[in-house]
């Protein structure tokens, strides 16, 4: 795939808009254009990795890196024992529409029971 084609490298690169919240060496944070709740981020590597099937051994670190990020940026954005959903779509059949690898943050009022198959408002 050629890298200009993915939404995520270009906003990595700074050639397509996005509301940044967070960024270090290894990741950015940015909220998600259509969000599905009051609170709805995406973290995303800078490396271009399809999905968590293309994911190596040796992304261990990456891969550790992802997830700590998680609670860090969830304290910033929701707050402290902050509450909240992390979803990773892996494959179109799942819903993945983006195929540079992120970790969804979704939060919000939960109004509903089943907080998997529903949105939260
Ligand atoms: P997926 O369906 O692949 O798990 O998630 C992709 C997410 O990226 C979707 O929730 C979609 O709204 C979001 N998205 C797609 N294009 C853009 C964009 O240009 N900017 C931002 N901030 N989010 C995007
Ligand atoms: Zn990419």
């Amino acid at each position: 795939m050629d890298m200009s084609e993915c939404i995520f490298c270009n906003i990595l690169a700074k050639t397509a808009p996005a509301d940044l919240l967070y960024e270090d060496d290894e990741v950015i944070v940015i909220r998600d254009v259509h969000p599905i709740a009051p609170v709805h981020l995406l973290i995303i590597p800078r490396r271009h990795i399809a999905s968590l099937n293309e994911l190596q051994p040796e992304d261990a670190a990456l891969a550790g890196h992802l997830l700590l990020t998680v609670p860090k940026v969830a304290r910033q954005f929701i707050g402290e024992n902050a509450s909240y959903r992390t979803v990773i779509n892996t494959g179109a059949a799942s819903g993945q529409t983006v195929f540079h690898l992120h970790v969804h943050i979704i939060a919000g009022r939960p109004s509903v029971s089943n907080l998997f198959t529903r949105r939260l408002h």
